[in-house]
């Protein structure tokens, strides 16, 4: 696994180049963060491995052992388009390293990272067999993992709609648990204590990042009311200085959506804020660009305001450059607001008040709040979300590969016991 990691770093242009094609996503996002995430994914986990082999011993008066764990044998993972091969390593890292062999699906939408990552594995040393790629749609291939009866566990990241179906064919299966990575329609809680450049840019990147297409993205700023005018002049002015722009200029800071199909979602989501009410602060279009990107899924970053929590605006995932902003009274409206979502999986909170921050985290029903930052990831602290983001299992160092594993636990008499 250390070695496909040096590997991926190793073919960094081929790879990121296959990215931006797939995706859209910026060149400049694709060297920063999406092909170094996927070698740290893989490191991450190898180093993990040394230590998940090793049984954890237990001693009381009366009893004594230890707990081992072992691989399932054969395992199922399918992935999203939005990171491609950020998410694709992520899901088979630690089924590699708990010592299974696996069955992965990349998505149909952006196969090209996978198929590259395959092409490296006789030279990593792989045998033949421990990682197998299958490409091809969902309901085809992504069926056939799930239904597969030699196939042990599936864990699988992609929309809430998918993840519902899968787990219900998981439990015809009986003996298959899926571990499910789900949609989010994360908030951004801003006080009016908070730093409020730092506030505004982390916002704003929370917003935006990868066109909106991060599950982690926050699309629904509330902002205490006290500063409502001064943030949001403040965060329309740096939204408007985005650069959209061709995904390989190296000036370019928000590339194409990944389809036409998704194009369109995105487009009828606007239309809707609208009808329901929303005043639009920026973007809210289409960008029709010229050149090599003529005819691109291009969407400018969109900011709305006015809109009741209820609406669908506010309640569905757009997975798309689209945020919307509301004021809040005080301390408790900010969590009810925050709280209301059929969503649990992240969010941010902006405060220079660290008790309040604490308080304010532990009453969030999600899974990963952020205090002053956002996105910042440590791979050995648990991953995933509450509500319709997961489905209570977690990924990371250690938990994916506890999911990928089974304990034994060996009992002997204490050496007390007469
Ligand atoms: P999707 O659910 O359409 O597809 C995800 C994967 O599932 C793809 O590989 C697809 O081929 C496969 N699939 C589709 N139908 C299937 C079926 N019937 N059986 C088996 N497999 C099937 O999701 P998407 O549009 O690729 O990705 C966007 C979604 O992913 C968003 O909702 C986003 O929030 C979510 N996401 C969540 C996380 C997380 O960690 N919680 C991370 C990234 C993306």
């Amino acid at each position: 696994m250390i070695n496909l990691a040096e590997l991926l770093e190793g073919h960094l242009e081929e790879l990121v180049q296959a990215e931006v094609d797939d995706n859209g996503m910026t060149r400049a996002f694709a060297a920063g963060v999406e092909v170094p995430r996927g070698a740290a994914n893989l490191r991450s986990f190898a180093r993990a491995a040394l230590e998940f082999c090793l049984p954890r011993e237990f001693a009381t008066p009366e009893a004594r052992g230890y707990v081992s764990q072992h691989p399932v044998g054969v395992v199922g993972t399918i992935s999203p388009w939005n990171l491609p091969l950020l998410s694709f390593t992520w899901k088979i890292a630690p089924a590699l390293a708990a010592g299974n062999a696996v069955i992965a699906k990349p998505s149909e939408v952006t196969p090209k990272t996978a198929y590259l990552l395959s092409t490296y594995l006789n030279q990593a040393g792989f045998p033949p067999g421990v990682l197998n790629l299958l490409h091809g749609t969902g309901n085809s291939v992504g069926e056939l993992v799930t239904r597969h009866p030699a196939i042990s566990r599936i864990s699988f990241t992609g929309s809430t709609a998918t993840g519902r179906h899968i787990g219900l064919a998981c439990a015809e299966g009986f003996k298959k648990p899926p571990l499910l990575e789900m949609g989010g329609k994360n908030p951004s809680i801003v006080f009016a204590d908070a730093d409020l450049s730092k506030a505004v840019e982390g916002v704003k990147r929370a917003a935006f990042t990868n066109q909106g297409q991060v599950c982690l993205c926050g699309s629904r700023i509330y902002i205490e009311k006290s500063i409502y005018n001064r943030f949001r002049e403040a965060l329309v002015a740096s939204t408007e200085g985005i650069v959209v722009g061709d995904p390989l200029d190296p000036q370019t800071q928000h590339g194409a959506t990944i389809s036409g199909a998704h194009l369109e979602k995105i487009l009828s989501y606007l239309e809707l804020a609208r009808e329901e009410g929303g005043r639009l602060l920026c973007g809210g279009e289409q960008v029709n660009m010229v050149g090599r990107c003529a005819g691109g899924y291009f969407v400018r970053p969109t900011l709305f305001e006015g809109l009741p929590v209820d609406c669908r605006t506010n309640q569905e995932e757009i997975f798309g450059p689209v945020a919307t902003l509301t004021p809040f009274q005080d301390e408790e409206e900010a969590v009810e607001l925050a709280n209301h979502s059929s969503y649990g999986l992240s969010a941010t909170v902006w405060t220079e008040d660290m008790e309040r921050a604490f308080r304010v985290v532990d009453t969030l029903d999600v899974g990963m709040p952020w205090i002053n930052c956002w996105n910042l990831r440590v791979l050995e602290t648990p991953f995933g979300g509450f509500k319709n983001s997961g489905n209570g299992h977690r990924e990371g160092v250690p938990d994916a590969m506890e999911f990928f594993a089974e304990k034994k636990t060996v009992t002997m008499p204490g050496l007390m016991v007469r």
